[in-house]
C-alpha cells in the first residue's frame, strides 16, 4: 500500500504542460496549494467524524476523505517538484501499536504542513547558501513526514493512497479536460474501514466505497481500540 510517487511525478509533470496559466505557479503558490489541500483533509476527516457521532451539521463519506487525500499528494508532489527537490520517498506504512484517531492522525499531517509552509517562507528569506541548505533539509523532512502522516491516515481508514491519487488526479483531469491520465492498473482497491475492528469504540463499520478487507489488515487491528 505504497504511493507510486514516480508514476505521480511524471503525470504531473505531462498535466502541467496542458495546464493553463502554469507558468504563473510559483513555489509559493505550490506552498499555498498544499496548505490549502491538506486543510481540506482537516475538514474531510471532521465532516466524516459528524456522520460517525451524530453531531449536526454537513457530513461527508469517506470517499470525500480519500479524495482530499488524493489531492493532498498531488500537490505535495507539485510543490516538491518545483523546489527541485527529487522525489519523494516511497512510503512503507505501518500502523503502530498505538492505535491514533483519526482526528490525532489528521492534526499530525497539519502540524507538518505547517513545518514545511514555516521551512520554505525561512528558505525564501535566508540570506547564504548555508542557511537556504538548511531550510532546504527542514522541508525534506516535513515533505517526508507530511507525505507518512497521510499515508498513515488513509491506511487508518482502509483507503489505498495510491488508489486514492490515481482516481483523483484523473477525475481532476476529467473535470478540466485535460488529456493527461494515471494508469489506473496502478490503482489497487480501496480497502475496507479498519476500525469494524476496534473493540471498545463503538464506531460503526462504514459502508461507502468498501470491498474486501484483506487479512493482513484484519490482523493489524485485531484486538486494538483507537482511543476516541
Ligand atoms: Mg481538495
Amino acid at each position: 500500500m505504497t504511493v507510486n510517487f514516480e508514476a505521480l511525478r511524471a503525470a504531473n509533470i505531462a498535466r502541467q504542460q496542458e495546464w493553463p496559466g502554469n507558468d504563473k505557479a510559483d513555489a509559493a503558490f505550490r506552498a499555498l496549494e498544499v496548505a490549502d489541500e491538506v486543510g481540506e483533509v482537516m475538514g474531510a476527516v471532521k465532516k466524516w467524524l459528524r456522520a460517525q457521532r451524530d453531531i449536526a451539521g454537513t457530513t461527508l463519506t469517506l470517499d470525500d476523505v480519500a479524495d482530499e487525500i488524493g489531492d493532498a499528494l498531488i500537490s505535495l508532489d507539485l510543490f516538491v517538484n518545483e523546489l527541485g527537490l527529487g522525489r519523494i520517498t516511497p512510503l512503507h506504512l505501518s500502523l503502530s501499536r498505538q492505535f491514533p484517531t483519526p482526528a490525532k492522525l489528521a492534526l499530525e499531517a497539519f502540524a507538518d504542513a505547517g513545518e514545511l509552509v514555516d521551512a520554505y517562507l525561512a528558505l525564501d528569506a535566508a540570506p547564504s547558501d548555508r542557511t537556504k541548505q538548511h531550510h532546504h533539509d527542514r522541508i525534506r523532512d516535513a515533505v517526508t513526514g507530511l507525505a507518512y502522516c497521510i499515508g498513515r491516515l488513509a491506511k487508518l481508514f482502509g483507503i489505498d493512497p495510491n488508489a486514492a491519487v490515481v482516481a483523483k488526479f484523473n477525475k481532476t483531469s476529467e473535470k478540466y479536460e485535460m488529456a493527461t491520465r494515471m494508469d489506473v492498473q496502478a490503482c489497487n482497491f480501496r480497502t475496507k474501514h479498519v476500525y469494524d475492528a476496534c473493540t471498545t469504540c463503538g464506531v460503526d463499520d462504514v459502508k461507502d466505497c468498501m470491498t474486501e478487507t484483506p487479512a493482513a489488515l484484519k490482523g493489524e487491528t485485531n484486538g486494538e481500540t483507537c482511543d476516541p
